[in-house]
């Protein structure tokens, strides 16, 4: 369902639907699975104007004058194949290629959101310095060789975070957190992240809210998971 596209230094993955889709709801269902250090696009749940660009396929390359080829295959000896030489034969190949039906997925994520509704009701009323961080150096049952912590301690908070968050230079950003803010959304930046005293630490802090945590809270708070259910997804490689 994803397709490569060769470009300068490496690749892009597109992932092509049958009709348009929100930004937002590509990036909940996407952002997840895209490893830490790989660019994502769309860069915004929404915007004013454009957002952040990026090149569209078949452009020719300013500075080497060339189109950048569609990878239909990989040779017994790993080489990229190209799908088509010319132009034409690539847009008829890009017509035979799946596409995404949103409705499909959208459908599964409601009941994938309404299961994390039930979860985030049960875990939100505890507070954040409690159980998530309980949690942290004593994982329930890490099937890997790292521990929470140790997968706290690996991660950066800016990256991480900021895969979620718009982050200006100073690391501040619009919560995500909207229910804590007056008209459920936050409209002037009280959302801040920065560098933990020790590694793995608190390094969120929502003004408003009053509450921050470490990585791990953030993300049990973004996707209304318990530590559990949490860690068990990132196990499975659903963060990273
Ligand atoms: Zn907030």
């Amino acid at each position: 369902m994803a397709h490569l596209e060769a470009s300068r230094r490496g690749g892009h993955l597109w992932i092509f639907f049958t009709q348009p889709l929100p930004a937002a709801q590509a990036r909940t269902w996407l952002l997840p699975w895209c490893p830490v250090g790989i660019e994502f696009y769309p860069k915004q749940d929404q915007s004013t104007g454009y957002g952040s660009l990026i090149r569209l396929p078949l452009g020719v390359h300013r500075l080497t004058g060339k189109r950048y080829p569609w990878i239909g295959a990989f040779s017994r000896d790993g080489k990229p194949v190209k799908a088509a030489t010319t132009v034409k034969e690539t847009l008829t190949w890009l017509e035979q290629q799946e596409k995404v039906d949103p409705s499909h997925f959208v459908s599964r994520h409601r009941h994938f959101v309404s299961h994390l509704g039930r979860a985030y009701e049960t875990s939100h009323t505890r507070e954040v310095s409690q159980s998530p961080r309980n949690n942290i150096d004593n994982p329930s049952s890490p099937t890997t060789a790292h521990t929470l912590h140790e997968w706290c301690c690996q991660q950066d908070p800016f990256d991480l975070i900021g895969r979620y968050v718009e982050l200006d230079a100073r690391g501040v950003g619009l919560c995500p957190f909207g229910e804590h803010h007056r008209r459920g959304k936050d409209c002037h930046p009280s959302f801040k992240v920065y560098r933990p005293r020790s590694p793995g630490r608190a390094c969120w802090h929502c003004y408003t809210w009053g509450k921050g945590g470490n990585v791990f809270n953030f993300l049990c708070y973004y996707y209304g998971l318990d530590a559990a259910m949490m860690w068990q997804r990132i196990q499975a490689g659903g963060v990273v």
